[in-house]
């Protein structure tokens, strides 16, 4: 199977190729020109653990590598690495599942992801022959950067530097970052804002590439984000992880129908629920939860895609965003239509919105419900979550759980429900702890204690000792440095 950019279906690459490159050579990204070759009988895995789960599931999206080959990768990517080797548990709250997706190194997420990506990449590395070191660069506000440096910790040819904006992460946050062990890691602060971090990074990619400015010195540039599709199928594995969960536990009978709820931002962990469905497991519904930046819900249910409207900064800040860039690939699996989506894409741009024919709306309709939460509904989430089921959630899950509850109502004949918790919630304390009903106090770390103390829910060990690791990154430097820094850092010792 051969991936093709969704902007033009003639620029193809093997998924190694694809892994390597990131990005499609014309902006679009690397997607399978169908489901036909990654569909598989799903009871052949829900007897599974999940290492061999991933291991079956990673090498039919990723074919470029054997069985043997996807095992060995993925038991050097997790092994020791999550609270438990079922990695992501479903645990039943309420009349819903909440499927815990943070019990990772820095308890978010994307640690599932990008504890196998630096795998995939060594490996696509080895595979096509390429000698060069990689150097990821990543902009990050918060979460992102840290997950990158854990999974791209001492990984043999790789180097990684994350630039997060100076004072512009919290305080968590930025321990987290400045922590962080490893020879090959970096972290720096920019002055400045995530905008210009981020803006930042994409000029020395283009500036590398343009003036050649790594020729000849055995490096090349990488991305960690989730754009790369060796972030996004490693997400697959855990709607097929909660559907055997509910399976083994007798919650459903094999063939039953789940629906998911999603909290969303770029758009990639709800895009793997439906890669999920179109290989064959039985989703009913993909449900999108957006927070005040709603932009999503709007398109979902009307097909026009609107980024012109004012943007919010909320207590879930990993799902403030206005440009979900994953959505590319649903539009392009949906119609096979790259010069649709050039098109789309371009509008989008250019005037920052875009309409969908009228035949992909019915087809979005048929696959995904959407609704959303504002800051005081989330709050309010938590402390109801916290009182009926004493279960204790963070803000982004407390965003889905709302728009579960908004969902259900409207839709009576609904299936088992899965809400899908993106964050431990010691990683935002100050919003979960006014959600219970309390008054938050001191630093953040404070706050941490003080969350802990009221609710009695353990504190995840690498968050419960950041404030006695030592310091080892405390670089900032100026937006206009940034490029200098990164050529810098390139020609260092190996
Ligand atoms: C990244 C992130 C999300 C959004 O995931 P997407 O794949 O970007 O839709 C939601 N919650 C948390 C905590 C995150 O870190």
């Amino acid at each position: 199977m051969q991936y093709q950019s969704t902007r033009d279906k003639n620029l193809k690459a093997s998924s190694a190729q694809a892994i390597l490159n990131g990005l499609a050579p014309d902006g679009g990204l690397y997607t399978m020109p169908s489901f036909d070759e990654v569909k598989f009988d799903y009871t052949t895995v829900l007897n599974m653990d999940t290492m061999s789960m991933s291991t079956k599931i990673l090498s039919k999206l990723l074919p470029d590598f054997s069985e043997a080959e996807m095992a060995k990768l993925v038991h050097d990517g997790y092994t020791g690495k999550f609270e438990t080797d079922h990695l992501t548990p479903t645990v039943p709250v309420g009349e819903n599942f909440i499927l815990e997706l943070f019990r990772g190194p820095t308890s978010a997420f994307k640690d599932v992801a990008l504890s196998m990506l630096p795998r995939l990449m060594t490996a696509s590395k080895e595979k096509l022959g390429v000698d060069d070191e990689i150097l990821i660069l990543t902009a990050t506000s918060g979460d992102t950067g840290k997950a990158a440096m854990e999974g791209f910790c001492d990984v043999t040819g790789t180097k990684i530097i994350v630039f997060y904006p100076h004072g512009g992460v919290s305080a968590v946050q930025q321990a987290q970052m400045a922590t962080q062990a490893g020879e090959n890691v970096c972290v720096c602060a920019v002055r400045g804002n995530f905008d210009d971090a981020q803006t930042g990074v994409k000029k020395i990619f283009s500036a590398v590439s343009k003036d050649q400015l790594l020729e000849g010195k055995g490096v090349r540039l990488s991305s960690a984000n989730s754009i790369n599709i060796g972030r996004l199928a490693p997400q697959v594995v855990y709607y097929y992880r909660a559907y055997a969960d509910l399976v083994q536990a007798g919650r459903i009978q094999p063939g039953d129908k789940v629906d998911y709820v999603v909290p969303t931002g770029n758009f990639g962990d709800i895009l793997a629920g439906y890669f999920a469905k179109e290989m064959g497991l039985p989703v009913g519904k993909l449900v999108c939860a957006s927070n005040a930046n709603n932009v999503l819900t709007d398109f979902l249910r009307t097909g026009r895609y609107d980024r012109r409207r004012p943007f919010y900064k909320t207590v879930s800040p990993s799902m403030d965003i206005l440009v979900s860039s994953n959505l590319e690939r649903l539009l392009y699996l949906l119609s096979g239509d790259d010069k649709l989506i050039a098109d789309l894409m371009k509008q989008l741009s250019e005037n920052g919105e875009y309409e969908v024919p009228a035949d992909m709306l019915e087809k979005l309709h048929e696959l995904f419900w959407a609704g959303f939460c504002g800051d005081e509904g989330a709050k309010t989430a938590i402390g109801k979550v916290w009182k009926d089921d004493h279960y204790l959630c963070d803000t982004h899950t407390a965003v889905a759980w709302d728009v579960a509850q908004q969902y259900k109502q409207a839709n009576p004949e609904h299936n088992a429900v899965v809400v899908l918790s993106t964050a431990s919630p010691y990683k935002f304390p100050a919003a979960v702890l006014e959600g219970i009903g309390e008054k938050a106090e001191g630093d953040e770390f404070d706050v941490m204690e003080q969350l802990h103390k009221v609710t009695g829910v353990p504190v995840p060990k690498n968050l419960a000792d950041l404030r006695s690791r030592a310091v080892r990154h405390r670089d900032v430097i100026d937006r206009g440095e940034m490029l200098d820094y990164v050529l810098g850092k390139a020609a260092a010792e190996k």
